[in-house]
């Protein structure tokens, strides 16, 4: 007999896209070439996984749930080049992955943001990406300085990849519908479009600057252990106001700054 669609379980962000024409649409985004290996995080209940296991060389599946891997074992076991396993994305052995690694998700929300933090760290395997991801994250990944959604997001994300935002999908898509509307963006990565001289102290600096979103920048740097006179050199030396506020600074700034604070603390 076969195995029953395990019901959906809300707390790890299940909502299945039931709409073919939406499915359609992130398999052609994708633009999968024969040879190439996709990763799906979230397959769910594979409307995703059998158009992409049509189109790659192979295709790397990672569900979180156990009866739904079960259940996608059975109704995809024609799939041959599908490798299907169990985890948790946060813990994947992304190195194990072909270099040129395609992502492909319809991510579970809420665990999108540290998982596009785990992406990103892994991103010298992946040559692009096609998230759904609910509206308000997928704005924030493309949003330009001095607008509201410009943050932590927006600068690792436009460090790391040309982002952009393809199409809205509406709550109908989904079942059980989502309490947010979703969007699909497409992450190519890319060589930064700024050079820095250590990623993690940029990364640093950039999470400072926005941990205190009201403050201007010097008084948030100052509030993350840097003393007021290496801000204040490291400030002057890149020609950035103290009074301005981390909204406000491009990729560019923020590189610059982060190799001046470097200098000025060693
Ligand atoms: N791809 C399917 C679709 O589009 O209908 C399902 C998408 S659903 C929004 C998210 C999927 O991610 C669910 O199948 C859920 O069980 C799975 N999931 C949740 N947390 C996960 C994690 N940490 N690692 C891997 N998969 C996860």
């Amino acid at each position: 007999m076969p195995l029953a669609v395990p019901p959906p379980r809300k707390r790890l962000g299940q909502h299945f896209l039931i709409d073919p024409n939406i499915t359609r649409k992130i398999v052609a985004l994708a633009a999968i070439r024969p040879e190439e290996t996709v990763l799906e995080i979230g397959p769910g209940r594979g409307v995703l996984t059998r158009p992409l296991c049509t189109a790659a060389r192979q295709v790397i599946a990672l569900e979180l749930d156990p009866k739904l891997g079960a259940y996608l074992a059975e109704v995809l076991a024609d799939c041959r080049n599908l490798d299907l396993r169990l985890g948790d994305a946060l813990e994947f052995p992304y190195e194990t992955l072909p270099r040129g690694t395609v992502v492909v998700a319809n991510l579970p929300y809420y665990v999108s943001t540290p998982l596009l933090f785990t992406l990103l760290e892994a991103r010298e395997r992946i040559d692009r990406m096609v998230l759904m991801l609910q509206t308000e994250v997928a704005r924030r990944l493309v949003a330009k300085p001095a607008t509201n959604d410009y943050g932590i997001l927006s600068i690792l994300v436009q460090y790391a990849a040309e982002a952009s935002l393809a199409f809205q999908v509406s709550t109908s898509c989904f079942r059980p519908r989502p309490e947010v509307g979703s969007a699909v963006v497409t992450l190519v990565m890319r060589r930064p479009p700024v050079q820095v001289n250590d990623e993690t102290l940029f990364a640093r600096v950039v999470r400072a600057a926005f941990a205190h979103r009201r403050k201007t920048l010097s008084n948030s740097l100052r509030d993350e252990g840097v003393s007021s006179e290496q801000v204040a050199q490291a400030l002057a030396q890149v020609g950035i106001s103290p009074s301005r506020r981390a909204e406000t600074l491009t990729i560019e700034e923020f590189a610059s700054l982060a190799d001046a604070l470097g200098q000025v603390r060693a």
